[in-house]
C-alpha cells in the first residue's frame, strides 16, 4: 500500500543547481541571494519591502518586535492556530489573547477579536486559515477604529488574493514561512512583507542582534564600524536558503493553479456527501489552498474525529488536524489561565475537522483514492 503524506515539498534539478551556485559563489550569508529573494517576493506580493528571516517564527517575532510591543501590551491571535501566531506574543512579554473563529472559514471571527479589544490591546493578527485570507475588510476596520496595529499570520496563504489585493499587502506587517510543508520551502526560512520602510528597517537589524549593520553593506563602504541599537536575535536567513526559496517562487503560480484544481475535484466529489463538508469559500477571495479541511458531520457518521482519523491512516492516507485549539494547550492554560469552553466555535470545529492531501505534485487519481476511502468510511449515510 502506497503511503499518501498529506503534504509533500516538490523539489527538482533546478533548486539544487541553485543550491550548488551560492555554495561555489563563496557568499554564503547576508549576501546577493538573500537580496534577490527579498526582491522577488515584494514583487510577487506586490509589497514594498520583503525581509527575509530564518523561520516563520522569527518572521512573527521579528513583525510584533517591529511594531514595538512588549510587555503587559495583549494582541489578539485566533484559536485555530499553530502555537508559533501566540508565541511570538510571549517572546516580547506580551500577553496572547485568543479569539473564536467563523464556523464556516475557521478564520478569526473579526466580532470575537473585537469583543475582546481592552486599553492594553496593541494589535491583532489575522492568520489566513488554509489559505482563504480571512475577513481583512473587517479587521481593518476595527483596527482603524480601535487604533490597533494589523498583522497577517500568512504563513498558510501565499499566492492567495482577496479581491484585487494579494496576499503580503493586507496587513501592515504580514508573515510567511517557508518550512517544507508551506506553499513554498526552503529547508527552513521566513518573510514579512510591508509597505513601511522604516518598519522593515527595524526587522532588518533585529534578524541581525540589533545591529545597525549588516554585513552586505559593511562590505560595501569598508567600514568596520558598527552599533546595537535593539536586543535582536540571530534569525537570518542563509544565501543557501534563499536561493531555494528564490527558485521556488518561480513555480509557485503553478503550484498554486494546480492545488486549485486538486481541491476543485474534491469539492465536486463531496458535494454529493453530506456527511463531509469542505470549508466555505468566501466571495472576492483567491484561496492558496494549503491545506484541504474537511468538517465531518459526527452525528450522522456515528463515529468521532479520532476513528476517522486512523480509518484513513490505516489505508496509508496521511490525514492531519489543524489544529488543536490553542486555549486546550498546558501552558497557555497555566500562563493565560485560559481553557476548555472559551472558544466554542474553535472547540466544535477541532473535534470534526481533518486535513486531506493536497500539494502539487498529487495526481487526480490520488485524490480519486482519498474519495473513495472516503465514501468507504462514512458508509451508507455518504
Ligand atoms: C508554519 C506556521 C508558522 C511557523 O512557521 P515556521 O517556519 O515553522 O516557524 C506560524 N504560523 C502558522 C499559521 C504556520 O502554519
Amino acid at each position: 500500500m502506497q503511503l499518501l503524506p498529506y503534504s509533500q515539498p516538490s523539489m527538482n534539478e533546478a533548486e539544487v543547481e541553485a543550491v550548488r551556485e551560492v555554495l561555489l559563489s563563496g557568499w554564503l550569508t547576508g549576501g546577493p541571494a538573500v537580496a534577490a529573494f527579498e526582491k522577488a517576493m515584494a514583487a510577487y506580493t506586490g509589497a514594498a519591502e520583503a525581509v527575509a528571516v530564518s523561520s516563520g517564527t522569527a518572521a512573527l517575532h521579528a513583525a510584533l518586535f517591529a511594531l514595538g510591543i512588549g510587555t503587559g501590551d495583549e494582541v489578539i491571535v485566533p484559536a485555530l492556530t499553530f502555537v508559533a501566531t501566540a508565541n511570538a506574543a510571549l517572546y516580547l512579554g506580551a500577553r496572547p489573547v485568543i479569539a473564536d473563529v467563523d464556523p464556516e472559514t475557521l478564520c478569526i471571527d473579526p466580532s470575537a477579536a473585537e469583543a475582546l479589544v481592552t486599553d492594553r490591546t496593541r494589535a491583532i493578527v489575522g492568520m489566513d486559515y488554509a489559505g482563504q485570507p480571512c475577513d481583512w475588510d473587517a479587521l481593518n476596520e476595527i483596527a482603524t477604529r480601535k487604533g490597533l496595529h494589523l498583522v497577517a499570520d500568512a504563513c498558510h496563504a501565499l499566492g492567495g488574493e482577496y479581491d484585487t489585493r494579494k496576499v503580503g499587502t493586507l496587513a501592515t506587517l504580514n508573515a510567511f514561512s517557508l518550512h517544507p510543508v508551506k506553499p513554498i520551502t526552503a529547508g527552513e526560512g521566513g518573510v514579512v512583507t510591508t509597505d513601511d520602510a522604516a518598519l522593515a528597517e527595524r526587522m532588518r537589524r533585529f534578524r541581525n542582534h540589533g545591529l545597525n549593520v549588516e554585513y552586505a553593506q559593511r562590505e560595501k563602504f569598508g567600514s568596520w564600524y558598527y552599533e546595537m541599537t535593539d536586543l535582536g536575535f540571530n534569525y537570518r536567513m542563509s544565501d543557501i536558503h534563499c536561493a531555494i526559496g528564490l527558485t521556488q517562487l518561480n513555480k509557485l503560480p503553478d503550484w498554486v493553479k494546480r492545488r486549485g484544481e486538486l481541491a476543485a475535484r474534491y469539492d465536486a466529489a463531496f458535494a454529493g456527501m453530506n456527511s463531509v463538508a469542505p470549508l466555505v469559500l468566501r466571495k472576492g477571495r483567491k484561496h492558496a489552498y494549503h491545506l484541504y479541511v474537511v468538517q465531518f458531520d459526527l452525528e450522522a457518521i456515528g463515529r468521532d474525529r479520532q476513528w476517522l482519523f486512523e480509518a484513513y491512516r490505516r489505508e496509508g492516507i496521511n490525514v492531519q488536524v489543524h489544529y488543536i485549539p490553542l486555549n486546550y494547550h498546558p501552558y497557555y492554560r497555566e500562563k493565560l489561565g485560559v481553557g476548555p469552553g472559551q472558544c466554542p466555535v474553535a472547540e466544535r470545529a477541532y473535534d470534526r475537522i481533518l486535513s486531506l492531501p493536497l500539494f502539487p505534485d498529487m495526481t487526480d487519481s490520488d485524490v480519486d483514492r482519498v474519495v473513495s476511502v472516503s465514501h468507504g468510511h462514512l458508509g451508507g449515510t455518504a
